[in-house]
């Protein structure tokens, strides 16, 4: 058996997508050959299979990636940085296949597909840039020594990714660890692994070194063989804070490898009466909506100012309603299904909920009447502050709409959560907007915009929601290098 097969993609055309581990430059079965199926959630039938990484071949990937460090992290950086370049090309050259493949596997629109390709360009274009910037200090301690600081790579790192977005979230990953010099074992989701691997491809054909990034497809049991690696010396990972807290543990227990976590959210979206109240209802249906709501900031608690609560809610309705959701490779679709039946029951789990809790359903509150994990948008009205369904991430299309007073009220009503991932803040009052901005604990916030990302700006969690960085320079300085002091005593 090979480890290369022939797909067809819905709009008919074929492309060759890689299904072994990628291992020391090279596509390799399994050891024991053990494989597992991927499946698309808009049909509910198997795509292809994959090899599933077993500790023996985590341990080939971690070896391979000992051996790449020295040269890779320790040579010619402007070479690292025109890989990077080059595999960027490659990505933007392969753009409509790696985008059919995400809406194939994850579900996502073929139009936000093509964003998310771009964006992942983007991102390894950015930290290629950076891998010949990166400079320390020398600071003066003293006139009897010299004392200086070198910003070093921290060896073989380990990447734990998830589903929802799964090549940008492997571009997240790979640009800033392989630019700071750092090698690479990462695993993607057991739901996604195909654009990675498609990805994988690539960084082959523009000439990556052997060892230097490898790719393991598996379920949680391959994540824990690189999270409790000996050898494996930083973890980051993106996915749920339950799994987080696993993974920080097997850091702890094993050899306290570095971690940096990326996690859940339950983030407020909040609309005063100044607000510009169209754009405002967009970016509330954007910052639920989005991405079938599998997004770790997304803006899923709305708090409206009461005297615009009723007309905010009628619009919001409209707008939600207009959502076109259906097949991915429409390119008229704004949402397509959930990425795997886990999620789907996940959702309808709590939906259910809510509606026995005494919420009002004011519009969806269903799964899609057809073939595939689809949900219509959903919104909740009288809800309680208490309630699971404004406590708890539920990563789907599913919203609550809470009604508030004045200032104060709202940062006490943003801030009672464990999370602190994002928030949306909507007003035309720039004192406003910079006082709540100031008051409200999460790690990004935005000002009449919504999911809104750039590679410059660093993106992670207050609280339960992270640990660390990602994009901007703290997504590489902080998160990929570390000081080396090196204090000289002058013989003076
Ligand atoms: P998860 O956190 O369990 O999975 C994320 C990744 O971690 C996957 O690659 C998975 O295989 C791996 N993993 C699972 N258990 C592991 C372990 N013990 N050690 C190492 N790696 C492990 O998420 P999930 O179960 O797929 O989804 C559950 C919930 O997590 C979702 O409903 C959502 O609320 C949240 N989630 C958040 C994000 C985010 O971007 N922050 C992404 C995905 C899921
Ligand atoms: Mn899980």
């Amino acid at each position: 058996m090979s480890t290369i097969e022939t797909i067809t993609l819905p709009n008919g055309k074929t492309y060759e997508q890689p299904t072994g581990l990628f291992i020391n430059n090279e596509f390799v079965k399994s050891q024991d050959g053990k494989k597992f199926p991927v499946e698309n959630p808009s049909t509910e039938k198997q795509i292809t299979e994959v090899y599933e990484a077993g500790e023996a071949d985590v341990e080939l990937a971690v070896e391979a990636a000992e051996a790449a460090f020295d040269d890779w992290g320790f040579g010619d950086s402007t070479h690292r940085g025109r890989l990077l370049n080059d595999l960027a090309d490659k990505i933007e050259e392969h753009a409509e296949t790696l985008a059919s493949i995400e809406s194939l596997n994850n579900g996502k629109p073929l139009s936000l597909a093509r964003i998310d390709v771009q964006l992942s360009a983007d991102c390894i274009r950015n930290y290629g840039g950076w891998a010949n910037k990166i400079y320390g200090d020398v600071v003066d301690s003293g006139s009897g020594y010299f004392n200086y600081i070198r910003r070093e790579p921290i060896g073989v790192c380990g990447q734990v990714i998830p589903w929802n977005f799964p090549l940008l979230m492997f571009a997240w990953k790979i640009g800033p660890a392989l630019a700071a010099g750092n090698t690479i074992v990462l695993k993607t989701a057991e739901s996604t692994p195909l654009s990675a691997l498609y990805a994988a491809k690539l960084a082959q054909e523009v000439g990556f070194p052997a060892g230097v990034l490898n790719i393991v497809s598996g379920y949680g049991k391959t994540g824990q063989y690189i999270t409790s690696h000996m050898r494996i010396k930083k973890i980051a990972f993106t996915g749920s804070t339950a799994t987080g807290r696993h993974v920080m543990r097997a850091a702890a227990a094993s050899n306290l490898k570095k971690v940096t976590l990326e996690l859940g959210g339950k983030s407020p979206n909040i609309v005063f009466e100044d607000a510009d109240l169209d754009k405002a209802v967009e970016f509330a249906n954007l910052g639920i909506y989005f991405n079938s709501g599998e997004v770790c900031c997304a803006g899923s608690r709305i708090y409206v100012q009461e005297g615009i609560y009723d007309t905010f809610l009628e619009k919001l309705k409209a707008r939600a309603e207009k959502n076109v959701v259906g097949d991915p490779f429409d390119e008229n679709t704004f949402q397509g299904p959930q990425t795997s039946r886990i999620q789907l029951d996940r959702i309808l789990q709590y939906i259910e909920d809510g509606i026995q809790g005494g919420a009002k359903v004011i519009t969806g509150g269903k799964r899609v009447d057809r073939e595939g994990y689809f949900v219509h948008p959903t919104i909740f009205a009288d809800v309680t502050e208490d309630m699971k369904i404004v406590k708890e991430e539920i990563f789907g299309p599913v919203v609550t709409i809470t009604k508030f007073k004045n200032v104060e009220d709202v940062i006490k009503l943003a801030n009672d959560t464990e999370y602190g991932l994002a928030a949306g803040i909507h007003t035309n009052d720039i004192n406003k907007a910079i006082h709540v901005a100031n008051k409200i604990r999460a790690g990004t916030i935005w000002v009449n915009t919504y999911n809104d990302f750039h590679h410059n700006v660093p993106f992670g969690g207050f609280n339960q929601s992270g640990i660390g960085r990602e994009l901007g320079k703290e997504g590489i300085m902080e998160a990929y290098t570390q000081p080396k002091s090196v204090r000289i005593k002058l013989d003076i």
